[in-house]
C-alpha cells in the first residue's frame, strides 16, 4: 500500500494558475493545445534518449498522442509514449518550483485583463491551462526504464494543493485526465475534439489518434444495419502527423505555419512574418524561422529563452540552441533540421563545429533579409517591429561587422525633421535630405528625448536647417562607438569637438562673425583665466543662438550619457 502526499503549490504558481484560468477564459480550448504541445514535446525527448538505448522502448514502438473521452463521467483524457517523468520531475515540473521569470513576469501584470492575457501566453504557462476546463486533473506517468509499478499520480483542483501517490502503470510516458467542470461537457465530444486538433496540432509531427468514427453499414434498401455484439475499438491519426518543416511552402497555409509557431514558441499570439527554406548542396538543412509579434517581457535578461529548436534528420535533438544566431536576433523562434550533424551533437560540439560557423552566417543573413523585406514591403508593420526590437537590432552594428551595412538601413531614429520620440526616420532618408555640401550624418544622444531634443546644441542645426538625429536610448551611445560611417557618410556627434559649419554660412555671416572673434578676444582670454581649472578650454561658439552658453566634449571624452552609466555603475 501506497502513501498519499500533500504538497502545496509554490506561492508564485498558485497566483499564476489564478491569473490564468480567469484572463484565459475567453480562449479556453487552448488548453488541448497545451497538452498536445507537452506530449509531442515529450515524445521528442524519448525519440532522443532512445537513439542510445533502445530498450527504452518497452513493448511499446509507437510515439504517439491518444485522445479519449467519456461524456457521461465528465472526463476527457490526453496520453503520451513520451519521456514521462519520475517523482521528483513530477514535484518539479507540475506544481512546486516555478519557472524562472515567474517572479517577474507577474510584476510584469498591469491588470488590464487584454495585455495581461497576452503575457500569459507568452510566458508559456502550458500544462495548467487545464484547470481553465477542469475542476480536477489527474496526471499518471512513468519513465521508460521504470518498474511498472512506479509510476506516479498526481491529483489536484487547481486550488493551491495537490496529492502524490505512486501506482502502477503499463505503458511508458504520461496521461493527463481532465474532470470537466459542469459547463464544459462540450469538450467530451468527438466532432469537437477532432476540429480543435485539426485546427491547433495538425502540425505536430506525430500522430494524434481518437476512435474511429464508425460508418454506418447500409442494408440493400439503405437503412442503417444493425450492428450485433461489441465492436472492436480502433483508433486513427487526426492530425496529418508530418512535421510541418518537411513539407514545400506550397503545401503550407499561413494558419498552419501560425500554429506551428505557437507551437514552437509558446506564443499565444500570431507571428509577424517567417522564413521557410530548404538547403541543398555543400550543407544540407532545412529552417523555419520567425519573427514575434512581441518581445518577451524578458527580453534584455540575457539568460531569457533564446535559440532555435535544433533537429538532426527530424529527431529533435535539443531546445535553445543559441549557436545558430548571433545575440542581437535572439528574439527569433524556429526550428534548423541539419543532414550533417550527428545525431551525437551536443553543446559542446555545437560550439567549435566548422558546419555551424556557415549555418550561423547563412542563418544571420537571412535573418536580416526578411527584416529588411519587411521594412521594404510594409514601412508600418515595420514600425511595429522595430517598437519592440529596435533597442536588440540596435546592438547589430557592435556584434556583426559583416551585416553592419544592413542593419544600419535597418535603424531607425528620431531626428529634428519630425521633432517627434517616434523612432521613425531611416539613415536613408536623412542622407537623401543632407544639405548641399554636407557630409556628415549629425546625431546627438541624451538621456531622454526631450532632453535631446531641447539641447542648446542643436541651436545653429536648426537655424541653418540641419538634420540632426536625437539618440536618447540607452544602447545609443554605446553603439555609436561602432558606428563610424554609413554610405561614405562619417558620424558626428553635435556635442564633441569643433564643428566646422562654415560651409553653410554666408558671407555676411562670416563677416559679422570675423568682427565678434576681435571685439571678444580679450574677454575671452580673462574667462580662460577664470576657468583654467574647470575646464580644458573656452572658445567662442556660434553653435547657439539662444542660450548664453554651453558645456562641450573633446573629441576623445566620453559622452556625457556614458558618462552617467559609468557613475552609476559605481565607476
Ligand atoms: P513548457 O511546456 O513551456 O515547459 P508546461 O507548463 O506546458 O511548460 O509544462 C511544464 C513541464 O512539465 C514541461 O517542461 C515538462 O517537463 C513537464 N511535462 C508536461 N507535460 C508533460 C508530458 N506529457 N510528458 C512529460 N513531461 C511533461
Ligand atoms: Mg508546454
Amino acid at each position: 500500500e501506497t502513501q498519499k502526499e500533500t504538497h502545496s503549490f509554490q506561492t508564485e504558481v498558485k497566483q499564476l494558475l489564478n491569473l490564468m484560468v480567469h484572463s484565459l477564459y475567453s480562449n479556453k480550448e487552448i488548453f488541448l493545445r497545451e497538452l498536445i504541445s507537452n506530449a509531442s514535446d515529450a515524445s521528442d525527448k524519448f525519440r532522443f534518449k532512445a537513439l542510445k538505448d533502445d530498450s527504452l522502448y518497452e513493448n511499446q514502438p509507437d510515439l504517439k498522442v491518444t485522445i479519449t473521452f467519456n461524456k457521461e463521467a465528465k472526463t476527457l483524457t490526453i496520453a503520451d509514449t513520451g519521456i514521462g517523468m519520475d517523482k521528483d520531475d513530477v514535484i518539479s515540473h507540475l506544481g512546486t518550483i516555478a519557472k524562472s521569470g515567474t517572479a517577474e513576469f507577474l510584476s510584469n501584470m498591469t491588470g488590464d485583463e487584454k495585455k495581461d492575457s497576452q503575457l500569459i501566453g507568452q510566458f508559456g504557462v502550458g500544462f495548467y491551462s487545464a484547470f481553465i476546463v477542469a475542476d480536477e486533473v489527474t496526471v499518471v506517468t512513468r519513465k521508460p526504464g521504470q518498474p511498472v509499478d512506479e509510476a506516479t499520480q498526481w491529483i489536484s483542483k487547481g486550488d493551491g494543493e495537490f496529492t502524490l501517490e505512486t501506482v502502477s502503470k503499463e505503458h511508458r510516458g504520461t496521461s493527463i485526465t481532465l474532470h470537466l467542470k459542469d459547463d464544459e461537457v462540450e469538450f467530451a465530444d468527438a466532432h469537437r475534439l477532432r476540429g480543435l486538433v485539426r485546427k491547433y496540432s495538425d502540425h505536430i509531427s506525430i500522430p494524434v489518434e481518437m476512435i474511429k468514427e464508425a460508418t454506418p453499414e447500409f442494408d440493400d434498401e439503405g437503412n442503417i444495419k444493425e450492428v450485433e455484439g461489441e465492436q472492436p475499438v480502433e483508433f486513427e491519426a487526426v492530425n496529418s502527423a508530418t512535421a510541418l518543416w518537411t513539407k514545400s511552402r506550397s503545401e503550407v497555409t499561413d494558419e498552419e505555419y501560425q500554429e506551428f509557431y505557437k507551437h514552437i514558441s509558446h506564443d499565444y499570439q500570431d507571428a509577424l512574418t517567417w522564413s521557410h527554406n530548404k538547403v541543398e548542396g555543400k550543407l544540407e538543412y532545412t529552417s523555419l524561422l520567425y519573427i514575434p509579434a512581441m518581445a518577451p517581457f524578458d527580453m534584455y535578461n540575457r539568460d531569457q529563452n533564446k535559440g532555435l529548436k535544433l533537429y538532426v534528420q527530424r529527431v529533435f535533438i535539443m531546445d535553445e540552441a543559441e549557436q545558430f544566431l548571433p545575440m542581437y536576433l535572439r528574439f527569433i523562434k524556429g526550428v534548423i533540421d541539419s543532414n550533417d550533424l550527428s545525431l551525437n551533437v551536443s553543446r559542446e560540439i555545437l560550439q567549435s563545429d566548422k558546419t555551424i560557423d556557415s549555418m550561423r552566417s547563412a542563418l544571420t543573413k537571412r535573418v536580416v533579409d526578411m527584416i529588411a523585406k519587411m521594412a521594404k514591403k510594409d514601412e508600418t508593420k515595420y514600425l511595429e517591429f522595430y517598437k519592440q526590437f529596435g533597442q536588440v537590432l540596435k546592438e547589430g552594428p557592435a556584434e556583426d561587422n559583416t551585416n553592419k551595412e544592413k542593419i544600419l538601413n535597418l535603424l531607425r531614429f528620431s531626428s529634428t525633421h519630425t521633432d517627434s520620440e517616434v523612432q521613425d526616420q531611416a539613415l536613408k532618408a536623412y542622407v537623401e535630405r543632407m544639405k548641399e555640401g554636407q557630409d556628415k550624418i549629425y546625431y546627438i544622444t541624451a538621456e531622454n528625448f526631450i532632453t535631446g531634443k531641447n539641447s542648446p546644441h542643436l541651436e545653429v542645426f536648426r537655424k541653418k536647417g540641419i538634420e540632426v538625429l536625437i539618440l536618447s536610448d540607452r544602447v545609443d551611445e554605446w553603439m555609436m562607438g561602432y558606428v563610424h560611417e554609413f554610405d561614405g557618410k562619417s558620424f558626428q556627434n553635435v556635442a564633441k569637438g569643433q564643428l566646422d559649419l562654415t560651409k553653410f554660412e554666408t558671407e555676411e555671416e562670416k563677416k559679422e562673425q570675423e568682427s565678434t572673434d576681435k571685439n571678444f578676444e580679450s574677454l575671452l582670454k580673462q574667462v580662460k583665466e577664470i576657468l583654467k581649472e574647470e575646464v580644458e578650454d573656452v572658445r567662442l561658439t556660434y553653435r547657439l543662438t539662444d542660450s548664453p552658453a554651453c558645456l562641450v566634449l573633446s573629441e576623445n571624452d566620453m559622452g556625457a550619457q556614458m558618462r552617467k552609466i559609468m557613475e552609476a555603475a559605481g565607476q
